[in-house]
Order: C-alpha cells, then structure tokens, then sequence
C-alpha cells in the first residue's frame, strides 16, 4: 500500500483542501474485503506488539489528532483489536485540570510518553495547544506561536531517545461531520456522546483548519512525521493507519529475547514431566497459535518442532 501521499513532506508545504476526506484510492476492494484484511493487520500488529513488549528496547508513541466526531475512538479501537492490553495504553488529553495548568503545556505530555517495550496512543495530545488554545485565544499568539519548535524539540529528544513516533490527523469534511452529530442525536445507545457545545466549535470550522495546516506544515519532522488520513470512510481510515502502523513496527526488525542456556536440557526435563497426550495438546496449541499470527513466529520453529516430532514417532516405533 502506498501511503506515503498522505504523508506530508517536512520539506514541502500543503494546503489540507489538497487532501481528499472522502478517497479510498488505494484500496480496490469490497468493503468486506477490507474488513478480511483489517482481521489480518490486527493479527500480525498483535504479533509484533508481543515481541516489542518481550525485547523491551523500543518505544512507540501513535499520536491521533482530528476534529469533533473525526473517529479517534473508533480508530483506537478497531487498529489494536485483539492486542494485548499489557503493554499498550490510551492516553487521553482534555481540558487541563488546575495542577496542570500550573506547569508547562508538556508537563502533562511527558509523563504519558511510552516506556521500553510499550505503545502509547495519545487521543489529543500537546497539538491541543495549537490548535484549540490558538483558536480561543486561550493564550497570546507570542506564546502559541512558539510551540511549534518547541514541539519540534520535545519530539527530537523522544525520538533521540528511542521513541519511533507517528502522527495520525483523521481528516473529515463538515458534511461528514453534520452525518456523525446526527448519527449521535438519532441512536439512543449514542446520545450520551452529544454535546451541544461542539455545534459551537463546529462553527469555528475554517479557524480550526487554519489552525491543522500550519501544525501539519511545522511540525511534520522526518523523525516525527504526519500522516493525513483521509477519514470519511471508517473502514478506509482503519486499514491505511494499520498497515502503516504494521509497517512501522515490522521496521524495527524486532526478534525474541534469547532463551536460557541449556534450554534442550530444560526441554528434555519437562517433556518426561507430561504424558504423550498433554505433548501433543501442547504442540498442537503451539502450531495454532503460529498459524493465527502469521510468518511472524522465529523461522525454523516450525521446523525444530516438526524434527522432535519425528524423533518421538521413530522411538516409540
Ligand atoms: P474527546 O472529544 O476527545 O472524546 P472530550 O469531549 O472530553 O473528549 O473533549 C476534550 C476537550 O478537551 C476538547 O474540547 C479539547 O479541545 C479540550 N482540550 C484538550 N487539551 C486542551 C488544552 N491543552 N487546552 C484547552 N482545551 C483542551
């Protein structure tokens, strides 16, 4: 999948009415199929989660920005379905309690950013303060306009550090938006998540796209990139940001942490502790769990297991 056009080039400079809400290019399937394959990334992002979460040596931070009703949550949930929730963790930015309006606009930030081995996602993040506080004047434009590098900054030191960053913006248009408040209002189970005040937010619509561009445009870093994902379509916005999150985590060219020594005399030991049966349960379980996770397993697995196999059936023979 090419993705990269909806990466935005730390060299170039974008306008967000280049990036179409609606397209779906580079998928030419079924909606169904897309489904199939979403199935498919979850369970190798599930596999890869494991080893980052067994190596303990990288961080990831996935930051998700968007507009009200953009599908944060839902791209939260449907990317890392299935994954192990040890090791992965939401952090959610809202409006600054007093203790931290009392510090920096990072304090808060900081404290939430992944440690070895794990994926933190942040739904909102340090970009809320260029984005909403610009947009209300919450602080003078001399301050505000001054995050940018200063972003710029913190993210070099994460990635410095080992941190491999992305940064999803969820676009959708003001038509989509319209659909998903009255998709609220008209489903009881989602009336609860309506809030009459974003109707207000909503007309600052043109202000708050000002606001995205240059935060796409400042602070799209080669180390920290950002991804404009076209969002109208859910399904479209779940595989794109998947792949490239697999694609990322693949990159990182992660193995298992080596086994104990003398592990064959260990293996030996337990083998004699269990009857045939349980054995064969135990591998039969080992290669279904292979299976489910693709060909991400350690090559030659299969095939150690397949030799004692072998070795088993010419003893007993
Ligand atoms: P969400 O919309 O993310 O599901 P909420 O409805 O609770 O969650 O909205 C969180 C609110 O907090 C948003 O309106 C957002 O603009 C606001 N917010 C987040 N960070 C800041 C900040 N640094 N300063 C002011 N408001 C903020």
């Amino acid at each position: 999948m090419k993705y990269d056009k909806y990466r935005v080039d730390p060299k170039k400079k974008i306008e967000i009415k280049d990036f179409d809400p609606n397209e779906s290019s580079l998928f030419e399937g079924k909606k169904s199929e897309a489904r199939d394959l979403l199935r498919e990334l979850n369970g190798e992002i599930e596999a890869l989660q494991e080893q980052l979460y067994a190596e303990g040596k990288h961080r990831v931070l996935v930051i998700i920005q968007a507009m009200d009703t953009g599908g944060k949550d839902g791209t939260i949930r449907a990317v890392f379905e299935g994954v192990n929730p040890q090791g992965v963790r939401v952090a959610s930015f809202k409006v600054p309690t007093p203790i931290e309006m009392a510090h920096d606009y990072l304090w808060r930030i900081h404290q939430q950013t992944p440690g070895k081995g794990e994926i933190v996602i942040f739904n909102r993040s340090q970009y809320e303060d260029v984005l909403v506080v610009r947009v209300h004047g919450l602080v003078p434009k001399a301050v505000w306009s001054k995050r940018y590098e200063q972003i710029n900054a913190f993210e070099k030191l994460l990635a410095d550090e080992g941190t491999t960053i992305l940064k999803f913006y969820l676009n959708i248009d003001l038509d989509e938006q319209a659909a998903r408040f009255l998709a609220r209002v008209e489903d009881p189970t989602k009336t609860w998540k309506f809030n009459p005040g974003d109707l207000e937010e909503r007309k600052l619509w043109a202000q708050y796209m000002e606001a995205y561009e240059d935060m796409l445009n400042k602070t799209s870093t080669e180390q920290a990139p950002w991804y404009v994902i076209p969002a109208n379509k859910k399904w479209y916005r779940n595989i794109v940001i998947a792949t490239i999150l697999r694609d990322t985590l693949k990159g990182l060219k992660m193995g298992y942490p080596a086994p104990p020594a003398d592990l064959e005399t260990y293996r030996r030991l337990l083998r004699g502790m269990v009857s045939p049966e349980v054995l064969d349960e135990v591998h039969d379980d080992i290669r279904d769990d292979h299976k489910k996770e693709g060909l991400l397993k350690p090559k030659g697995a299969e095939a150690e297991l397949e030799a004692y196999l072998a070795m088993r059936r010419a003893d007993e023979a």
